[in-house]
C-alpha cells in the first residue's frame, strides 16, 4: 500500500522547529498533552454513543493506556476513544485548527529564545511528543469506520499517512524515543508523571507491564470530589490540563449549587492574558458536562463574552444526556445556570478586588477591556456590578482607581464624572482639554481603551447618580466647581474685566468664524484651557471625538463631523489677536492667524492639518513678521 507523503502547514513547521529546539524545562509535559487528547477523543465517543449506541459495541469502558517497550525504545500511549480518518489526520495533526493559533504562530519572531516562552502560553499539545521522540507514529481508527490509518513522522516538515491494519477503534501513539529519553521508559518514572499531571482525569490511565495491566491515577472527576479534599496543586494541574494553559490559575472558583438547579461549577481565571482573547472567533472556555459526561466546549452563551477569560468545567444534573447540542442554545434551565455562575464569578472577582486590591490591578490589567465589554450593548443585570469592578486611570492620582474613589474626590459643586479618552495615556495627559480642570484642581478619568468609547457614552444612568461627561465634548462649565487652590475672594472685579475683554474677543471670534466657514461648527470662548491658545472640541450632540477616529479607523464613518473651536481669551496670543481684531478690518493676518489656530487644534489632537503645503507656507511667513 502507498504511503503519501505530506508537507505540513508552515505554521506547524514553525511550531516543531522550535519545539524541537526548545530547552523545555519540564519535557514531562508531553504526555500530559498526549492522555488529555486521549481523554477528549474518550469523552468526544461517549457523547456520539448516546444517540448511536453501535459506535461503542463490544467495549464501552473508555481508558487510556500506557505502554514501554525498553528493547524497542518506545512509548505507547492508546486510547478507545473517536479516533481519526485520513481526513481527520491530515485536519488535525498537519494543520493548526484551533482558532487564532494559526495567526499566532505566524507572528511569532523566529528568534527562538523568544518564542520559546511565547508558546509557553498556549502549549503545543500534540507536537510536544517531538520534545521526547524523534519519531512518532498514530495508528487509529474512527469509531463505526472500516478503514484504519497510520500517521508518521520525523517532525521535519512532513508526514505520511498509509492505510494500515488495525482492530479496534481508538488511536495508539507510538514515541521512537530520543536517546536522551529513556528515563520515560521506566514505570516509575512514569507513575510519577501521570500522578503528578493525570490524576484528576476523570478516566482510567493503565499501566501495562509483563502482561499485566494496573490503574495509576484516581479516575475520578476532580470537581466532584470535595473542596477539603483537593490540593491546590491538583487545581493547577486540572487547569492547565482542561484550559492547554501552561500558567497558573490566578482565581478559582469551585462550588456545588442544590437549589432550582444541581450543578457543579469549577472555574478559573488565568494569570496571563490568553494570546487568543481579542481574537474574533475567540469564545469562552467553559466546558459542559451533564451527570460527569462531557457534552460540548462550545455551549454559545453559556458564559457571556465578557467573561470569555474564564476556563473550567460546569457539570448540570438535571439535563436530560442525550440533551442536543442545538437544542442547548435556547435550554432555559442552562441560560438561568449561565446567569447565577456569571454572577459568582463577578461576586469573586469584587471580593478579590477588596481584600486583595493590587492582586486585582493585575487581573484588571489582564482582563479589564474585555469585563468592560459587559458595559456595553444589550442589557445584562451585572452593569452596575461590573462598573463597581471597573478601574481607572486619573489625573490628580498615581495608580487605579474605582468609581466610589472618584465620587469620594470630587469637589464641591461637582456633579459629574469627568472622562477622556484617547489613543493612549501619554498622548491623553497631554491634551489641552484638560488644562481647566487640572487648574482647578478637578480629576479626570483618563480612558485609552477602544471599548471605552463604546461603553461610556451608552451609560446614561451614569454611577451613583452622578453622570459621566466627556471633557471633549460640549461646554465645560467650570464655574461652579469650587477652586480650591486659590482664595477667590475678588469675585466680581474679576467678572467685569472679562466682561471688558468679551467685546474684543467676539470681534475676533467672528473673524475667525468668517474665515474658517464651514470647516468649524463654531468659535467660542474656552473655559476649559489655561496654558493652549486653542483646541477643538466635539459639539453637545455630536460623536466624541476619540470614537469618530475609531470608527474612521475601521471605515465606519467617512468625514468628521466639523467641530468646535474654542480660543482661549487668557492666552497672550490670542489677546494680541483680539486687540488687532479690534483695531483693525479682517485682513490677511488674522486669516492666517485662524487657519494657523485650527491646525495647530488638529494636531494637538493628533490630527494631520489638512493641507501641509499651505501650512507650512503660512507658518513661515507669520515666524518672518515676528523677525522685521
Ligand atoms: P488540541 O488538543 O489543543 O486541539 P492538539 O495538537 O493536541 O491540539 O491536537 C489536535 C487535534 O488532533 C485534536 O483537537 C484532536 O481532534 C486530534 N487528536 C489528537 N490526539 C487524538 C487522539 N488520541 N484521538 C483522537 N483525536 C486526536
Amino acid at each position: 500500500m502507498s504511503s503519501k507523503k505530506r508537507s505540513f502547514q508552515a505554521e506547524v513547521s514553525k511550531l516543531l522547529n522550535i519545539v524541537a529546539h526548545s530547552l523545555y524545562s519540564e519535557r514531562e509535559v508531553f504526555l500530559r498533552e498526549l492522555i488529555s487528547n486521549s481523554a477528549d477523543a474518550c469523552d468526544k465517543l461517549r457523547y456520539l454513543a448516546l444517540t448511536d449506541d453501535k459506535l461503542v459495541a463490544g467495549d464501552t469502558e473508555f481508558k487510556v493506556r500506557i505502554k514501554a517497550d525498553k528493547e524497542a525504545k518506545t512509548l505507547i500511549i492508546s486510547d478507545n476513544g473517536i479516533g481519526m480518518n485520513e481526513e481527520d489526520l491530515d485536519d488535525n495533526l498537519g494543520t493548526i485548527a484551533r482558532s487564532g493559533t494559526g495567526a499566532f504562530v505566524e507572528n511569532l519572531s523566529g528568534d527562538e529564545k523568544q518564542d520559546v516562552g511565547l508558546i509557553g502560553q498556549f502549549g503545543v499539545g500534540f507536537y510536544s511528543a517531538f520534545m521526547v521522540a524523534d519519531k512518532v507514529e498514530v495508528l487509529t481508527k474512527r469509531a463505526g469506520e472500516k478503514e484504519a490509518w497510520l500517521w508518521s513522522s520525523d517532525g521535519l516538515g512532513e508526514y505520511t499517512v498509509e492505510k494500515a491494519k488495525k482492530a479496534d477503534r481508538g488511536s495508539q501513539i507510538t514515541l521512537f524515543l530520543k536517546e536522551d529519553a529513556s528515563e520515560y521508559l521506566e514505570d516509575l518514572r512514569l507513575r510519577t508523571v501521570v500522578k503528578a499531571y493525570s490524576d484528576h482525569i476523570a478516566l482510567p490511565i493503565t499501566l501495562e507491564e509483563d502482561d499485566k495491566e494496573e490503574t495509576i491515577n484516581e479516575a475520578s472527576a476532580l470537581w466532584t470530589r470535595s473542596k477539603s479534599d483537593i490540593k491546590d496543586e491538583q487545581y493547577s494541574e486540572f487547569y492547565k490540563q482542561v484550559s492547554s494553559s501552561y500558567d497558573e490559575p490566578w482565581m478559582t472558583t469551585h462550588w456545588k449549587a442544590e437549589g432550582r438547579f444541581e450543578y457543579s461549577a469549577l472555574l478559573f481565571t488565568p494569570s496571563n492574558r490568553p494570546f487568543d482573547l481579542f481574537h474574533p472567533d475567540r469564545k469562552h472556555r467553559v466546558k459542559l458536562y451533564v451527570k460527569r459526561v462531557f457534552i460540548t466546549d462550545d455551549c454559545e452563551g453559556l458564559i457571556p463574552e465578557y467573561l470569555r477569560f474564564t476556563k473550567g468545567i460546569i457539570d448540570c444534573e438535571d439535563l436530560p444526556l442525550n440533551v442536543s447540542r442545538e437544542l442547548l442554545q435556547k435550554n432555559q434551565m442552562l441560560t438561568a445556570i449561565g446567569s447565577a455562575v456569571s454572577k459568582r464569578i463577578i461576586s469573586e472577582l469584587a471580593k478579590k478586588s477588596e481584600k486583595e486590591p493590587d492582586e486585582y490591578i493585575k487581573f484588571w490589567e489582564n482582563f479589564g477591556p474585555v469585563l468592560k465589554e459587559g458595559l456595553y450593548g444589550t442589557p445584562n443585570e451585572n452593569k452596575p456590578a461590573l462598573l463597581e469592578l471597573s478601574r481607572f486611570r486619573s489625573t490628580t492620582r498615581d495608580g487605579y482607581i474605582s468609581l466610589k474613589d472618584y465620587i469620594g474626590g470630587m469637589k464641591e459643586g461637582q456633579e459629574t464624572i469627568y472622562y477622556i479618552t484617547g489613543e493612549n495615556l501619554e498622548s491623553i495627559k497631554n491634551s489641552p482639554h484638560l488644562e481647566g480642570f487640572a487648574a482647578k484642581n478637578i480629576e479626570v478619568l483618563l480612558l485609552s481603551d477602544p471599548i471605552d468609547d463604546f461603553w461610556i457614552p451608552s451609560m446614561f444612568e451614569g454611577f451613583e447618580g452622578k453622570k459621566f461627561a466627556s471633557i471633549t465634548r460640549g461646554s465645560a462649565d467650570l464655574d461652579n466647581i469650587e477652586n480650591s487652590d486659590d482664595g477667590d475672594d475678588d469675585k466680581s472685579s474679576k467678572k467685569s474685566k472679562t466682561q471688558k475683554k468679551d467685546t474684543n474677543l467676539s470681534l475676533l471670534i467672528a473673524s475667525i468664524k468668517l474665515t474658517l466657514g464651514e470647516t468649524v461648527k463654531d468659535v467660542k470662548e474656552s473655559t476649559r484651557l489655561t496654558d493652549s491658545a486653542c483646541c477643538l472640541v466635539a459639539d453637545e450632540g455630536d460623536m466624541d471625538m476619540n470614537l469618530e477616529r475609531i470608527l474612521r479607523q475601521h471605515q465606519q464613518v467617512q468625514d468628521a463631523a466639523p467641530r468646535v473651536l474654542e480660543i482661549n481669551p487668557k492666552h497672550p496670543l490670542i489677546k494680541g489677536l483680539a486687540k488687532k481684531a479690534k483695531k483693525e478690518k479682517p485682513g490677511q493676518e488674522i486669516e492666517d492667524a485662524a487657519l494657523l489656530l485650527f491646525d495647530q487644534a488638529r494636531i494637538l489632537d493628533g490630527e494631520p492639518v489638512s493641507d501641509v503645503k499651505a501650512f507650512a507656507q503660512r507658518l513661515s511667513k507669520v515666524m518672518e513678521l515676528g523677525l522685521v
